[in-house]
């Protein structure tokens, strides 16, 4: 089972949810070609005073706003190639229902407390004494005064949990990827506060209402978290069998509550961990971080749009570092597009035709990955994974070069045929191998070299303007 964070849905998709998605669904497809029932989950995070705003502003009834914005996240799934199972709404009756089961369970766990200090509303988040200070009383995402906030609310005690957290991600029982990542993560865990869970309702009126207080409206931790359970119908339903995730994916910025309040709930709920969390970075534009004050925010449709999907999927799974942050820029987005053409386009056209010239017959699906492909997928390190594909097709490319089958073909057919159905049989080995990152592009191989007799595909796989 692999997730992905839910995006909050106050505003449109952006290439950060993009990498999010494409890990996932990479790692999703590669699980499904050895065989396993692979469950992908996703879904959208739909609660909160700054939706509760938006839908003010756009004058729209607050249920329709969100659900107008599912819709625009799921399409952009879709767009993207990526195939889940499973997509839960946090608005959606199943999971304010299974979510205030969780709430109730937790019971032992949680107190009434008070809280009074900083707030950002903006950033719909509490700020530390310290954060305050750093920043000089004023938000620098939002250019805002923080303001200074005194209200009831459920607080989940983390010093029940805080040492078995401290062992799982110490010993990998809970496995923080990349390890620079986790080491951060240990030194915040040490000082770590017990958690609001919950804000009045008449501050926040859009969310999931507190169990036996109707006066408190959960605040974003056990309603988003919970998705990762009401999904799969916890506790309603038995999950033996399919609980902990086998990875999930974060970005770096939520790695700290995937990684604190997270475990916590789980282990109060007295279920395992999930095995890994793997943490990818933010998204920059020509080295610098997106922002609408820079003016260089690129809309993730205007990339999908310019080469297709496929063209985006290369880029951001094999030229973006799979745990770094991934820089865009359009000129490396064309050089790698020109690639893609240049390496696998090529080789296809060029090896097609000469199968079809000489008559070679369709060739079998290739269906075993190489190990050393293996270790680095299940390891997690997707663009070098994708990098060593890669050279599969390069290494045919050269192999046509230097063994130059048409002059083979000259001097003995039979031999000159059979390397070309070998070179055939390595395409197909090739295609295997990218197909986590490129899928369609994968089975459109699979079909020119699979059928009865190979012919050249009507359209290139990757046109040059
Ligand atoms: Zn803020």
């Amino acid at each position: 089972m692999v997730t992905t964070a839910i995006p909050y849905v106050n505003g449109n998709p952006h290439l950060g949810h993009a990498i999010d998605y494409l890990l996932a669904d990479a790692l999703s497809r590669y699980h499904s070609i050895l065989g396993e029932n692979v469950r992908f989950l996703t879904g959208t995070d739909e609660h909160g005073s700054k939706i509760y705003k938006k839908s003010l502003e756009s004058g729209k009834d607050i249920q329709d706003f969100v659900d107008e914005k599912a819709a625009v996240f799921q399409k952009f799934i879709t767009d993207l190639g990526v195939e889940y199972t499973s997509n839960i709404r946090t608005s959606s009756e199943k999971h304010k229902n299974l979510c205030q089961k969780i709430w109730q369970k937790l019971n032992d766990h949680i107190y009434q407390g008070r809280y009074e200090g900083w707030y950002c509303e903006g950033c719909e988040g509490y700020i530390s004494q310290k954060e305050y200070d750093d920043n000089g009383g004023i938000c620098p995402d939002h250019q805002k005064p923080y303001e200074k906030l005194a209200e009831d609310n459920y607080y989940l005690r983390m010093a029940d949990f805080k040492d078995k957290i401290k062992t799982a991600i110490e010993n990998d029982g809970l496995l923080i990827l990349p390890n620079k990542r986790k080491k951060e993560f240990l030194n915040l865990l040490a000082d770590i506060p017990d958690v609001s869970i919950s804000r009045p309702k008449d501050k926040v009126m859009w969310g999931v209402s507190v169990p036996d207080d109707d006066s408190q409206v959960m605040y974003v931790w056990i309603d988003a978290l919970s998705n990762y359970l009401t999904q799969i119908g916890y506790p309603d339903e038995n999950i033996e069998g399919i609980w902990p995730p086998d990875v999930q994916i974060v970005g770096k910025d939520i790695l700290r509550f995937h990684a604190g309040i997270w475990p916590a709930m789980l282990l109060g709920l007295g279920l395992e961990l999930p095995k890994v969390l793997l943490t990818h970075g933010f998204v920059t534009v020509d080295g610098q971080k997106m922002s609408k004050s820079i003016g260089n925010v690129v809309d993730p449709y205007e990339v999908i749009n310019k080469h297709g999907c496929e063209a985006f999927r290369h880029y951001f799974l094999r030229h973006a570092s799979t745990t770094e942050d991934a820089d865009f820029s359009w000129d490396k987005f064309e050089a790698s597009y020109l690639e893609l053409a240049n390496v696998i386009g090529n080789l296809v056209q060029r090896l097609a035709n000469l199968c079809m010239k000489n008559d070679i017959d369709g060739r079998k699906k290739a269906t075993d990955l190489d190990l050393d492909f293996m270790v680095m997928m299940n390891e997690c390190d997707l663009s070098h994974a994708f990098d060593y594909a890669w050279e599969k097709a390069q290494k045919i490319n050269k192999r046509i070069d230097e063994e130059k089958p048409w002059a083979v073909l000259k001097e003995d057919e039979n031999a000159g045929k059979k390397l070309l159905a070998e070179l055939a049989d390595e395409v197909m080995k090739m295609a295997l191998h990218v197909k986590p990152f490129l899928p369609e592009t994968s089975n459109k191989i699979e079909a020119i070299f699979g059928t009865d007799k190979i012919s050249v595909p009507e359209a290139p796989l990757f046109p040059k303007d």
